[in-house]
């Protein structure tokens, strides 16, 4: 134990993931570890693995890893590719930039179309590649939906059509990690063949779970691929999944967890959730805008729903800001990655949040500044609670 005094009340977890756990998520997992392969674990295996399609909105295998999301990265990778074969990658921010390096590492060929980290992906620029490669030694494209690190949104809808006006027959493997369940996603109606998932985001659940949505071009692939694979194989997982089942011990009580989410989404409904998470992206943006800070991404047309990076004024450190904001009033906000370090701030906004959630972590982002000292206008959390006022909804509506 620290010698700290306990701090009353709850902490506010505003990192864009992991996100806070409901109390009902919670409660579902509050349960004895049952035998993974005894007959009660079959109704719950059966349970998640249909269940998880209608999220991902697919009527194609989900695979549910017990691992973190880079895990299911390099599921996707070693499952359908070879030692050797070039992928095209676009480098949204950090965490494309740390799959693009996995792919090196697991001996793949990225080629990087180069960004200033303050958009989307930009179809055009992957069209214009994929019609260069006309050998097509392009296997695979791999985006990045929600980069977490900047806050951009890329439209997987317009990088689909860019696969087929250029006619390529590459792949399409898309990292969902922070925009399932919290931003509109379309595994089947956006020809995706391999969308990879963690647990800890949109999903409301603690970290531990990756997943890999799968079409069956990808499974065709799979067939063919090269790459040294074991703990991931698909294979295994399929013949397990039918029954199911899984190849090792899963992770039990993540999966009761997710059960849980699963249901409460539904009840609440996917198309609320979206606008839900819209609404208060809204509500920070126009907070942001009246403190006269800057919005991290560029460009409206990819600004995220789960998550606001906010530029910091040149002559003080977002990373000191975050500590007042933590040692005063007990929120977390998300840190600036790798070159963008001390630059950027991020408010998550995703998963299991309401109006007064969102209003109280503005006030505590408001009064740090304040404290801080960091150069703002007031009426940040004014302009919110007006857009919140003339927005509001009950809950059905
Ligand atoms: C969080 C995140 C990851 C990494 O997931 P881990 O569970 O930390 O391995 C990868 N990609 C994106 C877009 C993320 O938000």
């Amino acid at each position: 134990m620290s010698n700290a005094p306990r701090r009353a009340g709850r902490h506010f977890l505003q990192i864009p993931g992991p996100t806070p756990v409901p109390d009902r998520i919670l409660r579902a997992m509050d349960m004895p570890v049952i035998d993974h392969r005894g007959p009660e674990f079959k109704a719950l295996g059966l349970k998640v693995l249909s269940g998880i399609k209608t999220i991902f909105k697919t009527s194609s295998p989900v695979f549910i890893y017990p691992s973190s999301g880079t895990g299911a990265w390099e599921a996707a990778l070693v499952n359908t590719l070879s030692p050797g074969d070039t992928v095209l990658m676009y480098e949204t921010g950090h965490f494309a930039t740390l799959w693009k390096a996995m792919a090196s590492k697991l001996g793949l060929q990225p080629q990087f179309i180069a960004s200033d980290w303050r958009s989307g992906a930009d179809a055009d620029a992957i069209e214009a590649r994929l019609r260069e490669d006309k050998a097509h030694a392009i296997k695979a494209v791999c985006v990045v939906h929600n980069e977490t690190s900047t806050g951009a949104t890329s439209r997987i809808d317009e990088v689909r059509r860019a696969l087929d006006a250029a006619r390529h027959p590459a792949l399409l493997m898309v990292d969902t990690i922070s925009s399932l369940a919290s931003i509109d996603y379309r595994h089947d109606e956006w020809g995706v063949d391999v969308t990879v998932g963690g647990s800890q985001k949109g999903l409301m659940l603690p970290p531990g779970l990756g997943f890999n949505a799968v079409s069956d071009k990808a499974l065709a692939a799979s067939k063919a691929a090269r790459s040294p694979k074991s703990y991931f194989a698909w294979d295994d997982m399929l013949s397990a999944n039918k029954e199911g089942f899984f190849p090792y011990t899963p992770a039990t009580n993540l999966l009761y967890g997710l059960a849980e989410a699963i249901d409460m989404l539904h009840e609440e409904g996917l198309a609320r959730v979206f606008a839900r998470h819209d609404r208060h992206a809204e509500g920070v943006r126009r907070a942001v805008k009246a403190w006269a800070l800057e919005i991290w991404c560029r460009e409206p047309k990819y600004y995220s729903s789960s998550l606001t990076a906010i530029l910091m004024p040149s002559s003080h450190n977002a990373d000191a800001f975050r500590r007042t904001a933590l040692e005063h009033f007990d929120v977390s906000l998300g840190t600036g990655l790798s070159k963008i370090a001390g630059k950027v701030f991020r408010i998550g906004h995703l998963g299991d949040i309401n109006d007064l959630t969102m209003i109280a972590t503005l006030a505590g982002v408001e009064m740090a500044l304040k404290l801080a000292g960091v150069p703002h206008q007031s009426e940040g959390v004014r302009a919110a609670m007006d857009y919140f006022t003339t927005t509001a909804k009950r809950p059905g509506d």
